[in-house]
């Protein structure tokens, strides 16, 4: 036996440089260590990568951590390598041939594989694993199997399969957000009892994040009161739209109305531009980001006070991850949901999908038809065909899911709506209740939003980094100084 709790603090300090844990890591670590599957719910920015970074140390064999996004999985690597640990890798589409085939020989030598659900789905994937041992199996971003299934991602709904391909590892799920449902989802999906699980929750709320909705009478409106918002508040700033093309659109209006640097961040710019841009950010030499949902969860900056919504998120537990983003470093900061009425119908136009008839599901299980005759969505149908799934299954979930994000959607607007707390009413939506409430709770309490300390960090100086962006370039793109 190793006497762990000398080992758990001494790495604390010695490997991570951490004077103590935050609440609900060592709990979590230890029912890790004590060979539980553990499913921890911690708040954006809580320090989530330490429960299998510390436990990592710890165990003979590799940890495996499933990860949504290549901007996060990046963004482990890179913390990982400096605090020192080379044992780390990162599989997924960008990584190929005999390069690839390099890494899948020797994956017993990573102390760390980062890897896409859709990597690992792979068969030769699995079987390079088959030969490892796991220590761990890390799901981040743990929420994706309740929220992505079916319509986005489908293979977030092998992972069962999986882990009991990879032999039942022990299973550490991690995520910011869940309601008890999703909570509960998540388990099933993964195929893991409630009991044979230790579930640690830390509270959802966050006190520093005053809360605000404004009502607009339209766009043009809407668009007005976001560029007083941002000349008011300055940076630095995240705001979140619906479609690429709107946050390029008012990144270029925002930058020639004002005197600040704003710049668009979605999937259609490169990635070498992204990573530019995240420099810049970091560095305050940008001040504002004009974001899509998909793309703000690869920015990690201590200091953003604010977060504004110009179109409405998904649901309620998107909007806290997006919100999140806001004052990591525990000073006031805003979020404020911008809204007019019928916002609620480009929600629904993205998130509406057409199921095929059965009959037609049917047929191209057959190979009566061609898959395309499935429309846009063919290559999620014909995933789920190829995987077994019965044409009336497929037809039944989609719907049940439709009927998901319908209510998620309506939730999301009984909060634009409400004239109550909204503090109050997003921890009951998590099942909690308010302990304190703080000084600046929301616009619907006495504080007026105007009242709100917001103090804007912006930095004049402009330091250079060009030898520093250099390195980091090189190792983005996978060069090596050899
Ligand atoms: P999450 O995944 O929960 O959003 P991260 O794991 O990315 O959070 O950690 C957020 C930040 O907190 C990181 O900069 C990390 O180094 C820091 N951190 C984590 N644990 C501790 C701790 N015990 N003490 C101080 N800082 C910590
Ligand atoms: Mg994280």
């Amino acid at each position: 036996m190793i006497d762990y709790e000398k080992k758990i603090n001494q790495l604390l300090h010695d490997q991570f440089g951490f004077a103590r844990f935050r609440p609900g890591q060592e709990e979590t670590i230890r029912a890790v260590l004590d060979h539980r599957n553990t499913l921890a719910v911690l708040p954006t920015g809580a320090g989530k990568s330490l429960l299998y970074q510390l436990p990592g140390y710890l165990f003979a064999g590799t940890v495996i951590i499933i990860s949504p996004l290549i901007s996060l999985m990046q963004d482990q690597v890179d913390r990982l390598h400096r605090q020192g640990e080379s044992a780390v890798v990162m599989l997924n589409g960008q990584l190929v041939g005999p390069e690839r085939r390099r890494v899948l020989g020797q994956l017993g030598r990573f102390r760390f594989v980062f890897i896409s659900p859709e990597m690992l789905a792979n068969e030769t994937v699995l079987a390079a694993f088959a030969r490892v041992k796991i220590s761990l199996l890390v799901v981040d971003e743990a929420h994706c199997i309740s929220q992505w299934g079916p319509d986005f991602r489908p293979e977030y709904l092998l992972l069962k399969e999986i882990r009991h391909r990879l032999g039942d590892p022990r299973t550490l799920l991690l995520t910011a957000t869940a309601t008890p449902a999703v909570r509960q989802d998540i388990l099933a999906k993964m195929g893991l009892a409630a009991s044979d699980v230790a579930v640690i929750v830390q509270s959802v709320d966050r006190s520093n994040i005053f809360l605000a909705v404004k009502n607009t009478t339209g766009q043009a409106d809407k668009q007005e009161e976001l560029l007083a918002l941002v000349n008011k508040y300055q940076g630095p700033g995240v705001i979140y739209f619906a479609s690429r093309k709107l946050a390029s659109q008012m990144a270029a209006w925002l930058t020639s109305k004002t005197t600040l640097n704003v710049a668009a961040y979605h999937a259609g710019v490169t990635a070498v531009e992204r990573f530019r841009i995240q420099e810049q950010f970091m560095n305050n030499q940008l001040q504002v980001i004009c974001a899509t949902s998909a793309f703000g969860m690869g920015i990690d900056k201590n200091d953003i006070r604010y977060v504004i919504h110009f179109h409405l998120p998904s649901n309620l537990e998107n909007y806290l991850q997006e919100i999140g983003r806001a004052g990591r470093d525990g000073k006031q900061s805003i979020a404020i949901l911008l809204y007019s009425a019928g916002d609620e119908l480009i929600q629904r136009q993205l998130t509406t999908i057409t199921v095929p008839p059965v009959e037609i599901l049917a047929q191209v299980k057959q190979g009566k038809l061609a898959p395309a005759v499935l429309g846009e969505q063919a290559d999620l149908f014909s995933f789920y065909l190829q995987h077994n799934f019965a044409p009336a299954q497929i037809a039944r979930a989609f719907n049940r899911r439709q009927q998901q994000l319908e209510r998620e959607l309506q939730q999301l607007l009984a909060y634009v709506h409400s004239d109550g707390c909204r503090r109050e009413y997003i921890l009951h939506y998590f099942g909690e209740n308010l302990r304190a409430r703080p000084s600046y709770c929301c616009d619907n309490d006495e504080a007026d939003i105007d009242e709100v300390p917001i103090e804007t960090s912006l930095s004049t100086h402009p330091t250079d980094t060009t030898a520093d962006w250099a390195s980091q370039l090189r190792r983005l793109l996978n060069i090596t100084e050899r």
